[in-house]
């Protein structure tokens, strides 16, 4: 009888376990807000998207370092939100005329190489890398090629996810990486089931579409999607990706949202 009814306990425990895997957080552009030391934009010390926040982030112990490239016209990938850094447009330009601009923190805009060179320093670290979608198609074709070599590279191929707005881009990720590698599609208007049918991951889906389709948390679980939710700054909408069963959850406030995940 003690037997039957230990065996049960673990049984339960064990499927228990299985079922509820963890909120994973990744810091949005890195980990950018220190509160109470005044930045560029009073509540920042390292740019978005510099290597400063790479660091941020591997050091508050989020899961991953959300990060953004664009390739120049010349074939040379840069890490930045935004297509215009200081009045440039890093898909219009040659990399001689970017490699000297500064973020707002004063650091210099890193290429993708440097940037992946100090994931190495982070070995914990997910490397959580957006190809930007460009006009150009054939140059995003290039950019993705040569982000795969780079990601190669430093060895990095197992802990990189690949998230991408582009239909295009996902395609070609689809494509030339390994079967089995984590590929997200961010733009919202792609159901589990044809992310399923295409081969992605999951979905990577912005807030505003996830409430307006909860469903979308279990059907994508039912086909063995997993589901990222960006960008969840509010504590009340991080608790409600939680309470859904969210596989990750992309913040500009990795803090409060590891902390919340402990407390559940
Ligand atoms: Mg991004």
């Amino acid at each position: 009888m003690k037997k039957t009814i230990l065996c049960f306990v673990l049984m339960t425990l064990l499927s228990a376990g299985a079922a509820v895997a963890q909120t994973k957080v990744v810091a949005h552009r890195g980990y950018w807000k220190t509160e109470g030391v005044k930045g560029p934009d009073d509540a920042t010390v390292s740019s978005q998207n510099s290597i400063n926040s790479q660091n941020g982030a591997a050091q508050i112990g989020a899961y991953g370092s959300e990060f953004d490239i664009w390739s120049t016209t010349d074939g040379e990938l840069f890490v930045n939100h935004d297509g215009v850094l200081n009045g440039v447009t890093i898909q219009t330009s040659k990399a001689a005329d970017v490699k000297n601009l500064k973020l707002p923190d004063g650091e210099y805009i890193s290429t993708l190489d440097q940037y992946l060179k100090n994931f190495t320093k982070h070995p914990n670290l997910e490397v959580v890398l957006e190809v930007k979608e460009h006009k150009n198609k054939l140059q995003e074709d290039a950019a993705v090629k040569k982000a795969i070599k780079l990601v190669n590279k430093y060895g990095l191929s197992k802990r990189t996810t690949w998230i991408t707005f582009s239909l295009n881009a996902m395609l070609d990720m689809l494509k030339w990486l390994p079967q089995g590698t984590p590929i997200y599609y961010l733009d919202g208007e792609l159901s589990p089931k044809t992310l399923k049918k295409i081969g992605a991951a999951g979905l990577d889906y912005q807030l505003k579409v996830m409430k307006k389709h909860p469903e979308w948390f279990k059907a994508a679980h039912d086909l063995g999607l997993k589901v990222n939710v960006w960008t969840v700054n509010k504590k009340e909408d991080m608790q409600w990706c939680i309470d859904n069963g969210a596989d990750f959850i992309t913040t500009n406030e990795p803090v409060t949202c590891l902390q919340l995940v402990k407390a559940n």
